[in-house]
């Protein structure tokens, strides 16, 4: 890291908006919205709940499709149960990441375990979408599973970081990504403060989503909901924390200087490309989950 007392200046200030997902899960979403479409390659961030679910009551995401971008999945409580129609599957846990790349595009479903639909429980977690590059939205769809020593914690004065990609405090995450982004975890501990310092050629965001505090130098008001973003520039961005402490999702990266055709769960660059993608989802070539067999 460069020393220098230079500050980046906060662009605005977001307030996420509850709304509901899927067979109706309750999510809060900062963006996109009609004042921000996206911010670099990032093209929607969801909070999923917290929400405290009665024996019977979880909700999730029955099969949908996805094509141009990637989706990435961060869960601090409860469980999801993730199926495919390339044949993959599996259960994200607390502290895991699922990095999918939809690129050509997918078919999935993001339920519930059976355990939490059963007995009830706390889900919540989070959920990014990232913009492919015109040259990798056909790329065959992959997983990147992020558990344990792979998703580092780095140990601040005043705060600790969950680093999932990219680069921060002189530590690497381990996620592959097309393009430089850095995402992370960060908590501050309650009226401690820590400073950020990123790529000054990224643009940034910073969700609160528990707790209240205030950014930068100038210490603008920053509550839980809300979202500070960053344009390119260089400098530290101040973040601290009143008497709760405060925990925030943190991205960053390059603009990507492509044009954004999107509708529901596709991502392109034209709006021919999404025509396209709602034909071939209509005529099954995005594949379909194999049903369970008996
Ligand atoms: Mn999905």
């Amino acid at each position: 890291m460069t020393a220098t007392n230079e500050q980046r200046e906060l662009a605005g200030v977001l307030d996420g908006v509850r709304t509901l997902e899927g067979e109706g899960f309750l999510v809060r979403r900062p963006f996109p919205n009609a004042r921000l479409d996206h911010l670099g390659p990032f093209l929607l961030l969801d909070e999923m709940g917290p929400s405290d679910n009665a024996p019977g009551e979880a909700k999730g995401a029955p099969d949908h499709p996805h094509r141009g971008f990637e989706t990435v999945t961060y869960l601090i409580d409860g469980a999801i149960e993730h199926k495919d129609s390339i044949g993959g599957g599996g259960v994200i846990a607390p502290g895991e990441v699922q990095w999918m790349t939809a690129g050509s595009g997918i078919i999935h479903s993001e339920m519930p375990t059976q355990e939490i639909l059963t007995d009830g429980g706390r889900v919540h977690g989070f959920q990014l979408w990232v913009n492919l590059p015109a040259s990798a939205k056909w790329h065959k769809p992959r997983y990147q599973d992020l558990t344990g020593s792979q998703l580092p914690t780095i140990d601040l004065d005043g705060a600790k970081a969950v680093l999932i990609a990219g680069e921060a405090f002189g530590v690497k995450g381990a996620a592959d990504t097309f393009l430089p982004i850095t995402y992370m975890h960060l908590s501050v501990d309650p009226e401690s403060e820590t400073v950020l310092e990123l790529e000054r050629d990224q643009v940034a965001f910073v969700y609160a989503f528990r707790g209240d505090g205030d950014i930068t130098a100038a210490r603008e008001p920053f509550l839980e909901g809300q979202m500070a973003v960053f344009d390119q520039g260089g400098g530290k961005i101040r973040i601290g924390a009143g008497t709760d402490g405060l925990e925030a999702i943190v991205g960053s990266a390059e603009p990507l200087n492509e044009p954004v055709a999107r509708y529901g769960p596709f991502v392109m660059n034209t709006r021919e490309e999404i025509v396209q993608a709602f034909d071939d989802f209509h005529a099954g070539r995005l594949g379909q989950i194999e049903p369970e067999r008996f």
